[in-house]
């Protein structure tokens, strides 16, 4: 079987922006709870000679703070269940936030590798902002502009180490 990769965090920080980078072939949108969030959508991926799936977690995010906290927690445990590795995203220009905080507590308490990657910094005169999330106690930032596709050879060099 081939390894999973989940790309998590909190809403838009440009996660299906990444997915859609990476996705080859859509394999399945799965969605096993209607009116829940779990949807998760699966593609398969490459870098170099190395063949992975990626699942984007997500979906639609609706509803109050505390509704919105709670899917996000969902959504990582689920992550954490399917994924080898996981690509733990946020987003460069807002910076850090409590959502953030909350993503990073229950992925510390996992045994999956996890990859920090810092969205949305397309202006390299910004590439400083990921030091900004070395407290997440993840290890070294991985700068990337999801949209322009930069950064995104160094985050999947990193991802592949751990298959
Ligand atoms: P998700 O909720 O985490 O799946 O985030 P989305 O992929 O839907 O993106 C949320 C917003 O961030 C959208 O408006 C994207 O166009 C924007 N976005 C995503 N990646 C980048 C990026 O690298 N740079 C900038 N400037 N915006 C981005
Ligand atoms: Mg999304």
């Amino acid at each position: 079987p081939k390894p999973v990769v989940a790309i998590v965090g909190r809403p838009n920080v440009g996660k299906s922006t990444l997915f859609n980078r990476l996705a080859g072939e859509r394999i399945a949108i799965v969605e096993d709870k209607p009116g829940i969030t779990r949807d998760r959508i699966y593609s398969k991926a490459q870098w170099l000679d190395r063949n992975f799936h990626i699942i984007d977690t997500g979906g639609i995010e609706v509803g109050d703070e505390d509704e919105i906290l709670m899917r996000i927690r969902e959504q990582a445990e689920l992550a954490i269940d399917e994924a080898h590795v996981i690509i733990f995203l946020v987003d460069g220009l807002t910076g850090l936030t409590p959502a953030d905080q909350e993503v990073a507590e229950i992925l510390r308490r996992s045994k999956k590798p996890v990859i920090l990657a810092v969205n949305k910094l397309d202006d390299p005169s910004k590439l400083h902002n990921r030091f900004d999330f070395y407290e997440l106690g993840f290890g070294e930032p991985i700068p990337i502009s999801a949209g322009h596709g930069t950064g995104l050879g160094d985050l999947l060099d990193e991802v592949i180490k751990h298959f």
